[in-house]
């Protein structure tokens, strides 16, 4: 049995945990806020209460897997899961709107044909089967294993774009989600689609590689659901979960730096000067060179802690809470994306870190009692990708009052009257996802991807400093709740099976 010390208590961190105490190791969270779940936060306020992280969770199987191998009760007995259908509904600019169904594939060709017109749905097919190549061929070498030592394997694109030929110049084949768009959809709204899931992830369409085509595809195919009573359910459970197999938690307990002895990383120095001694450290935040001094933890050969084609930075995201009068009207659609016409000038402004004047909005509006004071109300949130902090400073009250009305204007297109309809907004910005992660500049992780060279591959779980692991977002295989929830899987592998662990099979 092992001393483990674990840095944060994000669902990556709490992932690793949790499985690393039913291995039998005596594990304790040290955790800087005063309450776990990291991005998974919720704000409640004059009887209204709104997720202020993801609002959505895809790919299930990460935390029924998790349940399922931490304990008795599956995860469907810890909190209860509704799927989302449709799963989201598309506003695009030329006032063309679509509603896809929850996990399927021919009720979304048959929607996009019936919407769309021009064989859109047949066309999105195709890109669907292509999409699911790249899933099939990414899973084993880049999601469910550690990164291995020759990730240069991951540096080519396993999505099998088609061949275009053209006349009297040579062949082309799409590289980038753009270039998908432009020469393989070839339909502006199809574009727009692909991009608004590329874009939600915090990916910059014009330099994210072909690869996160896999992103819609999971999307599509294994469905969306919502946790009702709030996304942050799902972190109560895991925190119970880890509770009940003996984690122990310090809350209001920063970690100031890994202590390191004998070129092994060997316990946590906290902020207040504390020494707790342990025999493995898992790091479950953004990896930070001061947390580990004098120890490089990856070199020029390895694999970058952050997508390096994020440009200004990964991106952060920009949240209005909204507070609703008059009830949510039963036909009401959960998730409206409301896509720009412009979306070049859109990803060249988060990406070159300035507000965009037209973002991609997406609309949440969750069918959920818990969520308003009554049936007279409603809770709708709205979110955009942008620039982090630092870029833009998103602690001017006058341009996070001029952004949230931004959103509010674009989200009309999705709930008619809306603006009317205010009693009260809040506005979440980079700056307030930093205070709840500690990431810098508020960023979000994007998911990991093979292709472009590797340049969107995470820092590998296994550092360079023995006994010190990685968790979580800011590493292997990449953010977002579902990719989080492998990385614990991940890290709790490589400690129980040594680091000849090549995955669960
Ligand atoms: C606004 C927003 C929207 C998002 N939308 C989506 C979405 O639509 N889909 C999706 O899949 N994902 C989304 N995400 C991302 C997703 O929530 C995270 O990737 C996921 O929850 C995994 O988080 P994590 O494990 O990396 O931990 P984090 O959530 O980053 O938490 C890190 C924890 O570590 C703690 N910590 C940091 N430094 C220290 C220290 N030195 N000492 C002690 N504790 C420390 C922090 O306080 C925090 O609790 C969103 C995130 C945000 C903020």
């Amino acid at each position: 049995m092992a001393r483990i010390a674990v840095i944060g208590a994000g669902m990556g961190a709490m992932a690793a945990a949790a499985r690393l105490a039913v291995a039998g190791h005596r594990v304790t969270v040290y955790e800087r806020s005063q309450t776990y779940g990291g991005s998974l936060g919720r704000h409640a306020d004059e009887g209204f209460a709104f997720d202020t992280g993801p609002g959505l969770l895809h790919l299930p199987a990460v935390y029924r897997d998790l349940f399922v191998k931490t304990g008795k009760e599956p995860l469907e007995r810890c909190v209860t899961l509704a799927q989302v259908d449709p799963a989201s509904r598309h506003v695009f600019a030329d006032g063309t709107a679509v509603s896809l169904p929850n996990a399927s594939r021919a009720g979304t060709v048959a929607a996009l044909d019936a919407a769309l017109g021009g064989g859109a749905g047949t066309k999105w097919g195709a890109f669907l089967d292509r999409a699911r190549d790249a899933w099939d061929r990414s899973r084993r070498p880049l999601l469910e294993e550690p990164l291995r030592p020759d990730w240069q394997v991951l540096a080519r694109d396993p999505y099998p774009a088609e061949e275009r030929r053209r006349l009297l110049r040579p062949a082309r084949r799409a590289g980038t989600v753009a270039e998908i768009g432009a020469w393989e959809l070839a339909d502006p709204r199809l574009a727009a689609l692909l991009d608004g899931y590329a874009l939600g992830y915090g990916l910059d369409p014009l330099r994210a590689p072909a690869s996160a085509a896999l992103l819609p595809y999971m999307e599509e195919t294994f469905g969306s659901w919502y946790v009702m009573g709030g996304m942050r359910a799902l972190a109560r459970a895991v925190y119970e979960r880890c509770l009940a197999r003996k984690v122990e938690f310090a809350f209001g307990a920063e970690v100031a730096r890994v202590v390191e002895k004998d070129g092994r990383a060997a316990g946590v120095e906290l902020a207040d000067g504390t020494v707790a001694e342990a025999d493995r450290v898992v790091l479950g935040a953004r990896p930070r060179p001061d947390l580990v001094p004098g120890q490089e933890l990856w070199d020029e050969g390895d694999v970058t802690v952050q997508p390096r084609a994020g440009g200004a930075g990964a991106a952060g995201r920009f949240v209005v809470l909204l507070a609703l009068r008059g009830g949510r009207p039963a036909d009401a659609v959960h998730r409206t994306v409301v896509h720009p016409a412009d979306g070049a000038a859109e990803r060249a402004a988060v990406f070159g870190g300035r507000t965009a004047a037209h973002p991609t909005v997406t609309v949440l509006r969750p069918d959920d009692p818990s969520t308003r004071p009554d049936a007279a109300h409603e809770a709708v949130t709205l979110t955009a990708t942008v620039a982090p902090h630092g870029p833009v400073d998103w602690t001017d009250e006058a341009l996070r009052a001029r952004y949230a009305d931004t959103l509010i204007d674009a989200a009309g297109a999705a709930v008619p009257g809306l603006r009317e309809r205010v009693l009260h907004t809040w506005v979440r910005t980079p700056v307030e996802t930093a205070a709840d992660t500690g990431a810098e500049g508020g960023a979000v992780p994007a998911p990991a991807l093979a292709g472009a060279g590797g340049g969107f591959l995470h820092a590998a779980n296994r550092t360079r400093l023995p006994g010190l692991l990685l968790a979580g977002g800011w590493s292997h295989p990449g953010g977002g709740l579902a990719h989080a929830g492998m990385s614990g899987a991940l890290v709790a592998g490589t400690v129980v099976e040594g680091d000849g662990f090549r995955g669960s099979q």
